[in-house]
């Protein structure tokens, strides 16, 4: 039995990233701005959303910041139905919004652990949930999860890395519940990827952040440390018409095959 898709005319191209007001979220948001998607610029931060948001306009996209906590179920419905509202309904969503509250174990609190399974894992639930009645009546969808190569396992992260392992089975649960609506669901995990929570990571272990990519950058195949356009190019392959028949997978992207 073959699905029949909808004329990729006819559908909306309309995307939700959450966590775009900086750093990979930021990135992304340009880069499906770029790729011809009005683009709903979910945050926290009003500010860093609504700058993003005025970015792609002033370059000639459409884009509409909004400032909501996407753990929260009434601001995650929200958000979703303000951009249906404005923009038209949304067939492809980014949950790329992240939390760190690194301890080791010992000193891990219930707050670091809670929150970190809110923003990642309860909010990358309430965004999907809330956007794929747009993306099932349209007969066509993209979700696109940030993991992490953490997924694997990293000293401090017990909350963080458990919270990435989880997306990965969300996201091959979503990919077999959705494809018959024309809906495929993957995940990014990305390696070391230079942004604002690196430069946190570095500052926790009380190294100067040039210092900490370097050495990193030495430990990975490619020689460098990866950029936020490195991930965006990867979900702009992902939300393509040509990747429909991708779904379920996990991409690692990070400058070799081992975190
Ligand atoms: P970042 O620079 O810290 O940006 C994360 C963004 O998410 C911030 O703008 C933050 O808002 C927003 N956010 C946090 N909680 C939110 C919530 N409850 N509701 C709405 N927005 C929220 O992080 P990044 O490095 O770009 O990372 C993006 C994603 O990639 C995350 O899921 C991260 O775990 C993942 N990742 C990153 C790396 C890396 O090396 N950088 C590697 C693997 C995976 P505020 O500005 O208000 O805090």
């Amino acid at each position: 039995m073959t699905v029949d898709s909808p004329d990729p005319k006819s559908v909306s191209r309309v995307a939700i990233v959450t966590g775009a007001g900086r750093g990979i979220g930021a990135a992304v948001a340009r880069r499906l701005a770029d790729d011809g998607f009005a683009v709903g610029l979910i945050d926290l931060d009003e500010a860093g959303a609504k700058a993003g948001a005025e970015a792609i306009t002033a370059a000639g996209g459409k884009a509409v910041g909004i400032a909501a906590d996407i753990s929260d179920a009434d601001e995650a419905e929200r958000a979703v139905g303000t951009v249906a509202d404005e923009l038209g309904p949304p067939t492809v969503l980014v949950n790329n919004a992240g939390i760190t509250r690194d301890n080791l174990l010992f000193k891990m609190s219930e707050s670091d652990w809670d929150s970190v399974m809110g923003v990642h894992l309860r909010g990358a639930f309430l965004m999907s949930r809330a956007a794929q009645k747009h993306m099932t009546e349209q007969g066509w969808g993209r979700i696109v999860s940030l993991s992490s190569t953490s997924a694997l396992g990293n000293r401090g992260q017990a909350n963080y890395s458990t919270a990435k392992a989880g997306l990965q089975g969300f996201t091959k649960t979503l990919a077999i519940e959705l494809g018959k609506f024309g809906v495929t669901v993957n995940a990014i995990a990305p390696g070391f990827i230079a942004t604002d929570m690196t430069a946190a990571t570095a500052e926790r272990v009380g190294m100067d952040f040039e210092e900490f990519k370097a050495a990193a950058a030495k430990e990975i195949p490619v020689r460098r440390v990866g950029r936020p356009d490195d991930i965006a190019h990867t979900v702009s392959f992902l939300v393509s018409e040509g990747a429909g028949f991708v779904s379920g997978q996990v991409i690692y992207v990070a400058g070799g095959p081992k975190a």
